[in-house]
């Protein structure tokens, strides 16, 4: 039996999301178990839901684009300069001919390869970004050096710092950032120990120079990282269940519908009431409904996979999206979850031991079948289960 302990009131919001043992946390450990979650987002990835990082993606993929043209106008413009300071004109046709390579490159990067919510394409294009800068500073310090040009290796010598100083722009996690930075630190020690000593003072200073910029865009990335977690999950979560609030739900139940429309793949979707509801919160008060709406969002999450879509469609009631599945697998699924809540059991600082059941609809997409039409239909059957006794499970016709 599963069974959940308020203590002291209920789980603070976003409680349901932050443990799994089943029993609310609150005060003091919810804070730090928080905090904790907070910490390691910071450090990477693996915490977040598939829809951060595809919104992330595209954050990501507009920043690229942005910065590659202007790195490719910058580049190229840069030869009028070499023009007026290189008198090697012989080096300035081959510096020319390198920014231009460079320039192209980034204009590569800026258009090419763009896909929505694609991370890793988002993440290969953010490597070329750094890599590029790099390569060209490494390939432009042979040139100066072999046309003896190197009284203009003074404003080559800051791409190493562009590398870096970029990366406080693109909100990223620690992990991803470090290893980003690495070409720009690979380079300096490679082109540094090529043609001048690793021992020197302008290597070590702008070794240190070199630190510190990792370090302030590193910090600048994951406080704006941060940031955006904090606004992305308000803005998306049901405070009380932590689950996907009305309006995330929908927006990203058309995607669905849309995807599995175009790839022919069954989707299904489950339509969850909590049954007398009102009656649990007339007889054991608010703060005990609120108790049961967060196991009852548990038990859902539980069985649900990473690819289902899961929200708090309105009060006591949720939706499931299910997508490549087919009717028998989601009416097991409806099946399984309308047990859980029928063998749950809530405790409530009064000591009282609160049952609860739900009615399940279910529904299969139809062809060609809106969000609106495919929604009417599952509410439907689940004025159809209410009908039939509740704590039962109908497939929409
Ligand atoms: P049925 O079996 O027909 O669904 O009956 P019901 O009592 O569940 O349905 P009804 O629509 O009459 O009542 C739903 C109740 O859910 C009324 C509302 O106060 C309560 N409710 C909605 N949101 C919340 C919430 O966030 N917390 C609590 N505690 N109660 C809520
Ligand atoms: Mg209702
Ligand atoms: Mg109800």
């Amino acid at each position: 039996m599963q069974e959940s302990t308020i203590q002291g009131g209920p789980a603070k919001p976003g409680a349901v999301l932050s443990h799994a043992d089943g029993s609310f946390l609150t005060g003091a450990k919810f804070h730090w178990r928080m905090l904790a979650l907070e910490m390691l987002d910071l450090i990477n990835n693996r915490h977040r839901t598939a829809d951060f990082l595809g919104t992330r993606a595209n954050f990501i993929q507009d920043r690229i684009r942005i910065l590659a043209l202007l790195f490719a106008a910058t580049i190229l413009l840069w030869i009028g300069v070499d023009y007026f300071t290189i008198a090697d004109r012989g080096t300035v046709v081959r510096l020319a001919v390198l920014r231009t390579l460079c320039a192209a490159l980034y204009l590569g990067v800026a258009f090419l390869g763009a896909k929505p919510h694609d991370l890793p394409r988002a993440r290969l294009k953010l490597a070329c970004l750094v890599t590029l800068p790099c390569l060209f500073y490494i390939a432009a310090r042979f040139v100066l050096e072999d046309g003896g040009a190197t009284g203009a290796l003074v404003v080559y010598a800051f791409f190493p710092f562009v590398t870096v100083a970029q990366l406080g722009v693109f909100s990223l996690p620690l992990l991803e950032g470090l290893a980003l930075a690495a070409p720009a630190f690979v380079t300096l020690t490679v082109v540094d120990a090529h043609f001048a000593s690793l021992l020197s003072l302008a290597f070590l200073g702008n070794l240190t120079l070199l630190v510190l910029l990792t370090c302030l865009a590193l910090w600048a990335s994951m406080s704006e990282l941060h940031m955006l977690l904090r606004l992305y999950r308000q803005a998306t979560r049901d405070p009380l269940t932590g689950l996907f609030n009305r309006g995330a739900l929908m927006e990203r139940t058309r995607l669905e519908l849309d995807h599995n429309q175009r790839n022919g793949h069954e989707l299904c979707v489950l339509l969850f009431d909590l049954d007398k509801f009102k009656h649990i919160n007339d007889d054991y008060g608010h703060l005990t409904g609120d108790a049961v709406l967060q196991t009852f969002a548990q038990i859902l999450e539980r069985a649900s996979r990473q690819s289902d879509l899961i929200g708090r469609y309105g009060g006591e009631e949720f939706l499931a999206v299910l997508p490549r599945t087919n009717t028998a697998d989601a009416e097991l699924l409806a099946e399984q979850i309308r047990k859980a809540c029928a063998d749950a059991e809530v405790t409530n600082p009064d000591g009282d031991k609160v049952r609860f059941t739900t009615s399940v609809g279910v529904a299969r997409l139809k062809p060609n079948e809106t969000v609106m039409a495919l929604l009417r239909r599952v509410d439907e059957s689940l004025y159809q289960a209410k009908e039939a006794g509740r704590d039962c499970v109908i497939l929409a016709a």
